[in-house]
């Protein structure tokens, strides 16, 4: 075998499996079309595999709602609260919830943007098989694929590490699901399959040392059924785990060679010459082609250590969208050096032919050639390259510390109340972006619409007593979007959608040369919002790091370098909302967090420029102008120093599904400047009570003195209606103003 897949999409060139998942939660359509779809799909996706000539096609690892879910279902890890249900209403209840039963709990896969189902494991749960769907999917494709169709499974030790293990023991859980792994082994087998994928990313992890025996116990067991198997790694390299994962009783092992320093484990340790090496260097998390010249020195490096090698993409392909080629917006010579999933599957063809007659392909030199005319067409900026490299010191600092600087900022009363950014995206917001899309409206007639929108969140606002406001981010579809389709350096695809989660899809932006601001891009808002109310409103801008985090980067400089180019565009704007009059602005890092690299030894690099990248992107801020950030998450435990190092005046997190738990951590580290602890968590539909604020802000004040709280939701409330939003904030700032009451009567007590 020279050539194998990991994985495909499996949402359908035109989003079908979108549109029929929703028909079916809607009752438009039965289970028996959903499956049609679904199963239509899955065909297409084979034949495309087979017509791109791939040797070992990936199959089963389509999904209707999550990948993980699907092997918790055929195990029967179904939690106490879901055992009422049945089938399909089962499993979609455990994805997505229904009525009062909670949904498994939702987690983003290693560091990519794919979301799965956690798996809950307790006591009282008997893992059982029923593999049919698998063995029906599996039968299906080899109708079609022959002896080409290569099962994926879920391996066992990165199913029970993804889990959450709740008073049981990982090898005795382990030790109930190896003999149903068998049994599924021996069914494959059974099948006539030449071979069964194992996917054990987990191996990847920095505490997969720990994970030794379990694996050696795992492996040594499933060889005994007599299948070939296929232990695939992907997302990082093994690191120390090297010299004895090659040894694992299987008979090929896939590594990823994007990333991480495989080739040099490779070198160093070799490679056992009874195993086929995986060769994952078709970059399955990135949009570019491959550099063939690098693509096949690699490849020869490697044939000094091993001859048995196959070629793959580095991981599953559902992390790039289907086909570059419908791109046709894009001018030629960026979309020619564009590779989603079916241009990938031609450059592991491609390569996989070099392995056997080693003669450059002339396909080969056709993408060279193309990677030349790109280079022509988007020259670097040396301007933009000048800047970086003049950075000085005092660029990535205020100009005052935190404690001088404090005193010059508006004054406001304790607990002051504000929002994280975006308001109601109502229907008629996105019918009237929609429009402007379609050219259907004039800019300034867009502009009207929005500044009447604009004008209504204003005035909710000023009218229920908000301390700082915001214009409400009606002009955004998104926050990485919006900023990117002003930049230089952005590109957007049309069809470009990769799976977030269940039927949730994204179009992530590609970052593909030097990053410009040619103009302002949010300060005609921020000045309409400013002209109607004498309170002060925050300029809202998204930070580097997730502009870079949330998009496809460009792999010929460095994440580093492509973040000061984001932050220096960030940083123009923030100087260009202070001259026009801002008070207040926030930069948000909603993505910070997540961008940390999967092995613990890498996060000081990595976290030491992204906050860089941020202190850069605020640092122009005058003493007086207050800088605010945003995280939607509350696991700060391990990063605190670098969100210390921000030196962002307030921070707003989303604590308040975690009991005050982020704060404590803040508070204990000591940490100095004012926290906006997030007491209304706009991801569930209720109406808190105002007696409910009340209750969170003292508890919040029990860590943190009143004049560095403050009050506000944990996320931006786009999602949410007008009327809960209106009731909900104003139940908030109503708290506040009481509680505020009851200081200053007390202090003023005190002094008479
Ligand atoms: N300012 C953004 C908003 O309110 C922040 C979104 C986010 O944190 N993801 O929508
Ligand atoms: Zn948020």
């Amino acid at each position: 075998m020279l050539t194998t897949t990991l994985g495909y999409p499996c949402i359908g060139q035109k989003r079908e499996l979108k549109k029929s998942l929703e028909s079916f939660w809607k009752g438009n359509i039965s289970e028996a079309e959903l499956l049609a779809t679904f199963e239509t799909l899955q065909v297409r996706d084979w034949k495309t595999q087979l017509e791109a000539d791939i040797e070992g096609i990936g199959v089963g690892d389509a999904t209707l709602y999550d990948r993980v879910l699907d092997w918790v279902i055929r195990f029967g890890l179904v939690p106490q609260r879901f055992r009422s249900l049945e089938g399909r209403d089962r499993y979609f209840a455990m994805a997505r919830g229904k009525g009062k039963i909670a949904a498994l709990e939702m987690t983003k896969w290693f560091d990519t943007n794919y979301h799965y189902l956690v798996p809950e494991i307790t006591p009282d749960l008997t893992p059982t098989a029923n593999f049919d769907d698998f063995l029906d999917t599996v039968r299906r494709a080899k109708s079609i694929l022959g002896e080409r169709t290569v099962p994926i499974v879920l391996g066992p030790v990165t199913l029970l590490r993804l889990s959450r293990l709740d008073g049981v023991e990982f090898d005795s859980i382990l030790s109930q699901l190896l003999p149903l792994y068998q049994q599924l082994l021996t069914q494959l087998n059974e099948l006539e399959i030449a071979e069964v994928q194992l996917h054990e990313p987990a191996l990847v992890f920095s505490d997969a040392p720990e994970l030794q025996t379990a694996f050696e116990t795992a492996y040594g067991e499933l060889s005994q059924v007599g299948i070939p198997l296929h232990l695939v790694t992907y997302f990082d390299d093994l690191g120390e785990t090297y010299p004895w994962v090659v040894q694992l009783p299987v008979s090929a092992i896939a590594l990823d060679f994007t990333r991480g320093r495989t080739l040099e484990l490779v070198k160093t340790h070799g490679f056992p010459s009874d195993k086929r090496l995986g060769v994952g260097l078709v970059d399955a998390r990135n949009v570019w082609r491959i550099r063939p010249e690098a693509a096949t020195t690699l490849l020869r490096q490697l044939q000094t250590v091993t001859r048995n090698l196959c070629v793959q993409p580095s991981a599953s392909l559902q992390f790039v969208p289907y086909d570059a080629s419908h791109e046709t917006q894009l001018p030629d010579p960026l979309r020619n050096v564009l590779s989603f999933a079916e241009q990938k599957l031609e450059e592991v063809a491609v390569l996989g032919q070099t392995l056997e007659n080693r003669s450059l392909n002339s396909r080969l030199d056709r993408i060279e050639k193309d990677w030349v005319a790109f280079r022509l067409f988007d020259p670097a900026k040396p301007e933009v390259r000048q800047r970086i490299e003049s950075l000085k010191v005092s660029d990535f600092e205020r100009s005052q510390p935190y404690s001088d600087r404090v005193s010059q900022q508006v004054k406001l009363p304790a607990f002051p109340t504000t929002t994280i950014g975006s308001y109601p995206q109502t229907q008629a917001v996105r019918k009237l972006r929609a429009r402007y899309k379609r050219g259907e409206l004039t800019p300034s007639e867009y502009q009207q619409q929005i500044d009447l929108h604009i004008a209504y969140c204003i005035g909710v606002q000023d009218g229920m007593g908000m301390d700082v406001l915001v214009h409400g981010e009606f002009e955004r579809s998104d926050m990485v979007e919006y900023f990117g389709q002003q930049l230089d350096g952005y590109a957007f695809t049309r069809h470009g959608w990769v799976q977030s989660y269940g039927s949730r899809y994204v179009r992530p932006p590609i970052i593909y040369s030097d990053i410009l601001r040619p103009q302002a891009m949010t300060v005609r808002e921020f000045q309409v919002a400013q002209s109607l109310t004498d309170k002060p409103v925050k300029g809202m801008l998204t930070g580097p790091v997730t502009m870079l985090n949330w998009s496809y980067p460009r792999t010929d400089i460095s994440r580093k370098e492509q973040a000061f180019q984001l932050a220096l565009a960030i940083r123009e704007e923030v100087a260009d909302l202070e001259a026009a009059g801002a008070k207040f602005v926030q930069v948000d890092e909603p993505a910070l967090r997540e961008g940390l690299p999967l092995k613990q030894e890498r996060w000081n690099d990595y976290l030491s420029w992204a906050v860089d990248a941020f202190r850069l992107s605020v640092g122009v801020a005058k003493p007086e102008t207050q800088v605010h950030t945003h995280m939607c998450y509350s696991e700060f435990g391990d990063i605190m120093e670098a969100i210390d190092r921000l030196d962002a005046d307030v921070i707003s997190i989303e604590d308040s599904r975690s009991n005050n738990e982020t704060l404590m951590q803040l508070t204990d580290a000591g940490y100095p400047r004012q926290v906006g602890p997030g007491v209304y968590d706009v991801h569930a539909p209720a109406v808190p009570s105002e007696d409910t604020f009340k209750e969170s802000i003292r508890k919040c004040s029990q860590h943190l003195p009143s004049d560095r709280i403050w009050v506000n939701p944990d996320c931006g409330l786009k999602t949410r209606g007008w009327p809960e939003t209106v009731a909900a904030t104003r139940n908030m700032v109503s708290a506040a103003l009481e509680l505020r009451r009851d200081i200053e009567t007390a202090s003023n007590g005190k002094s008479r």
